[in-house]
């Protein structure tokens, strides 16, 4: 096991433990998330459903499936991407995590995003895009890649249910998915290329990064400057 492995393996056994919500007290199993640590990728849903919760897997339920079968269809392995979620255990009825739920399960992706060192997160549905798109739409805004620093893009995705819910977005949905393998590309060579210290590695502030608070808070991510760091 490397340690990026076994540093997930530790967190993934903390979550599974963890009293620090209420959310802990209806669960069956907490969902710490799934895949690959060492991909370039990551994708981040909102909070386990009724069958991730009963498996305490993530994304195995009707939506998961759908999403795991679209990922596949574009040549992507669900085993070769790590896909987590906002918070690790199910909301009663699958009501919205709460912002005080949110902001206790917080320490879980943050060190994830770190473990994983990510060039590319992809958020699944509105609660998930919130933290990199505040007040944004999802309609409005999804498949548009942003720049959000430390060598890294957040891309906006529909949550798969509500694909299922309105099969009219399916094809949008795929055209998004069907952009990755090529960003997978893109991110790989970039961390090969850091590797030969010929390029910044990701979690590492880059130049064109937005400069740290206070700052206006608009256009950190212009779409032409978006892959200057990959
Ligand atoms: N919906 C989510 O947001 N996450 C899952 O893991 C399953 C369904
Ligand atoms: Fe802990 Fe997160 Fe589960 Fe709350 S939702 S109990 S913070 S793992």
């Amino acid at each position: 096991m490397t340690e990026t492995h076994e540093a997930m393996a530790q967190l993934e056994a903390e979550v599974r433990q963890c009293q620090k919500c209420d959310l802990c007290r209806q669960r069956q199993n907490a969902v710490p998330g799934e895949g690959d640590p060492a991909s370039v990728i990551m994708f981040i849903g909102e909070g386990p459903g009724a069958d991730e919760d009963e498996q305490g897997r993530p994304f195995v339920g009707r939506s998961g499936q759908l999403f795991a079968r679209t990922l596949a269809e574009q040549g992507m392995r669900r085993e070769d991407v790590y896909i987590t979620n906002v918070v690790k255990c199910r909301p009663p009825n699958n009501r919205d995590p709460l912002p005080a739920e949110i902001a206790a399960c917080r320490e879980y992706l943050d060190r994830q995003i770190a473990i994983i060192n990510p060039r590319i997160i992809v958020t699944l549905g509105r609660i998930s895009m919130q933290r990199w798109f505040p007040g944004a739409r999802i309609t409005q805004i999804q498949g548009k890649a942003r720049n959000i620093g430390l060598g890294r893009c957040a891309i906006p995705l529909l949550h798969p249910a509500a694909v299922l819910r309105d099969p009219r977005r399916r094809a949008d949905f795929a055209k998004i998915l069907a952009r990755l393998p090529g960003l997978i590309r893109r991110a790989q060579k970039a961390n090969e290329e850091a590797a030969r210290g010929e390029r910044l590695p990701a979690g590492v502030p880059h130049p064109e990064d937005a400069p740290p608070e206070p700052s206006p808070p608009q256009d950190s991510g212009s779409q032409a400057s978006l892959f200057d760091s990959l």
